[in-house]
C-alpha cells in the first residue's frame, strides 16, 4: 500500500492509471471500523484499484462541535487499510485541500442542506459537499463508495455529482451494525456502557416502525407512530432532534405512504454524543423493500 500526502502526487498517479484501471474511492474521516471496511470491500470487489482518504474535514464541523476531539489513530487506520487490501491511502493536509485560505469556493445545496441534520448542524453539508467536490476532482474515481448510514449525505452527494456533471458513480453501501443493532460509528467510542444501552433504543424504534410499514404500509398511522416513538426515546433519556419519514428526493416529511423511495431517519443526542441512523425503504406496488443494514455477530 502506498501512502500519499499531497494532492499533486495523487493527481499524477490517478491520471497515469486511468486508461488501464478502474478506480474506486472511499472517503472517510478515519478511526476506521467495520462500516468503513465494508465500503473498502465493496470497492475492491467492483474496481481494480482502491483509494481511501482519511481527512477530518474542518469545514463540516460547527464551532461548538467535536472537531478537536474527533477520534484519530493514523497508525491503526493505516494498518487496517493495508490488511484490507487498499492500494493507496491518502492523508491530505488542510492546506492541500483548502489552498486559497479564506476566500474559498463553497459548494452548497440551498434547500436540501437545511433539512434534517442540516437544521441542527448549520453549515455542515456545505462543508461536506465542498470537500467532496475537491476530493472527487483530485481522484476522479470511476466509483465512489459511501454509507447509507449517512443517508442525507449520500443523497446530497448523488445529486451533486449529477448536477455538476462529475463523472463518478456514487455507490450506496448498507449500514454495518453491532450485534445490538447500533449503527457503527467512529463516535460510538464516546459512549459509556450506560449510554450504549440507551443508544441501542434508537435502532429498536426504527426497526419497530419499519416492521409496521413492511406489514401494512397503507394503514400505518405515521404521525402517531413517530410521535409515540419520539416520546419513548425521550423517556429513555435521549434528546431526539428528529425522527421522521421523508421522501429521498426532496427530503420532505411524508404523511401517507404510496409507491416511492423513502428514508426513515433519526438523529438523537445520547449523553453528549450525537448519533444518527436510518433505513432506506422502497415501495414498489405491494412490495416493500427495507434496507436495514447488516448486523455483525459477536461484536
Ligand atoms: P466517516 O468516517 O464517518 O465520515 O464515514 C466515512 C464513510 O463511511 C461515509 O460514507 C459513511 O457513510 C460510511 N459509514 C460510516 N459508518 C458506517 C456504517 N456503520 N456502515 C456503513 N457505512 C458507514
Amino acid at each position: 500500500m502506498k501512502i500519499v500526502t499531497s494532492s499533486e502526487e495523487l493527481i499524477l498517479f490517478t491520471n497515469s492509471v486511468k486508461e488501464k484501471s478502474t478506480v474506486g474511492f472511499v472517503p472517510t474521516m478515519g478511526y476506521l471500523h467495520d462500516g468503513h471496511i465494508q465500503l473498502i470491500k465493496e470497492s475492491r470487489h467492483q474496481c481494480d484499484l482502491t483509494i481511501v482518504s482519511i481527512y477530518v474535514n474542518p469545514t463540516q464541523f460547527g464551532p461548538n462541535e467535536d472537531f478537536a476531539n474527533y477520534p484519530r489513530n493514523e497508525d491503526r487506520d493505516s494498518q487496517l487499510c493495508e490488511e484490507n487490501g487498499v492500494d493507496i491511502l491518502f492523508f491530505p493536509k488542510d492546506d492541500d485541500i483548502y489552498r486559497s485560505g479564506k476566500d474559498e469556493i463553497v459548494v452548497s445545496f440551498p434547500e436540501l442542506s437545511q433539512k434534517l441534520c442540516g437544521k441542527h448542524r448549520p453549515g455542515h453539508f456545505d462543508g461536506v459537499t465542498t470537500v467532496m467536490t475537491k476530493l472527487l476532482s483530485i481522484i476522479k474515481p470511476n466509483k465512489c463508495f459511501m454509507g447509507k448510514k449517512d443517508g442525507q449525505q449520500l443523497i446530497l452527494i448523488n445529486k451533486m455529482v449529477d448536477d455538476l456533471f462529475i463523472p463518478s458513480e456514487i455507490i450506496g453501501v448498507s449500514t454495518m451494525r453491532e450485534n445490538s443493532g447500533l449503527a457503527m460509528s467512529s463516535r460510538n467510542v464516546y459512549l459509556s456502557e450506560t449510554e450504549k444501552d440507551q443508544a441501542i433504543k434508537i435502532n429498536k424504534e426504527i426497526e419497530s416502525l419499519a416492521q409496521k410499514i413492511e406489514n401494512n404500509y397503507r394503514d400505518v398511522e405515521l404521525e402517531k407512530e413517530l410521535e409515540i416513538a419520539r416520546e419513548r426515546l425521550e423517556s429513555a433519556g435521549l434528546l431526539v432532534q428528529y425522527f421522521d419519514l421523508v421522501d429521498r428526493d426532496k427530503l420532505d416529511h411524508v404523511d401517507n405512504l404510496s409507491i416511492g423511495k423513502y428514508m426513515l431517519c433519526i438523529a438523537a443526542i445520547c449523553g453528549t454524543t450525537r448519533l444518527i441512523d436510518n433505513y432506506f425503504i422502497d415501495i414498489n406496488g405491494g412490495v416493500v423493500e427495507v434496507d436495514r443494514g447488516i448486523r455483525m455477530v459477536s461484536k
